[in-house]
């Protein structure tokens, strides 16, 4: 078994910030973290380990994923509310909702008609089950109620 130990980056970190610079809420420490456009977020850092091909591993916060940053950005970026994260400039945002949005329509038209091929589908069913219903009356009406040739009781065997 391999000791886990920390990455050069994230005793960096540590060395910078220090673990929890905010102080400790309900004995959970948390750690600051800042948006790219400039907000200030306090969370519990949520470390995994990991390891890489080469056998080296460490220590990294996924909370880094979402894009959040342990120093306050040197340039703001604006939030994009399509996808949840930032972009440098208001076009970009409209470039990530006109995309967002083709994708949204595109899998609506492919809902609408699957719906629409379902449909005659379901009427088929509806059609063959009415069919099948009057079958069944009529072997029960030819069957006269005397609850013998058409249906008898399983017999058990045990
Ligand atoms: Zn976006």
């Amino acid at each position: 078994m391999q000791n886990r130990v920390l990455s050069p980056e994230a005793k960096r970190q540590i060395r910078d910030n220090g673990f929890g610079i905010s102080g400790s809420i309900g004995g959970i420490t948390r750690q600051k973290y800042f948006t790219p456009d400039g907000r200030e977020i306090l969370a519990i850092p949520s470390l995994r380990g990991y390891q890489s091909r080469d056998g080296s591993g460490g220590i990294r916060d996924a909370n880094l994923d979402n894009g959040w940053l342990l120093q306050p950005p040197t340039a703001l970026k604006l939030y994009c509310r399509y996808c949840d994260k930032w972009h440098d400039t208001q076009a970009d945002i409209d470039q990530c909702g006109k995309k967002r949005n083709s994708f949204i329509s595109r899998y609506q038209k492919e809902a609408e008609k699957m719906t629409a091929d379902a449909i005659p589908a379901v009427a088929q069913l509806k059609s063959d089950m009415e069919k099948m219903k009057q079958m069944l009356a009529q072997l029960l009406a030819r069957d006269g109620g005397n609850n013998g040739s058409l249906f008898q009781p399983e017999i058990d065997n045990t």
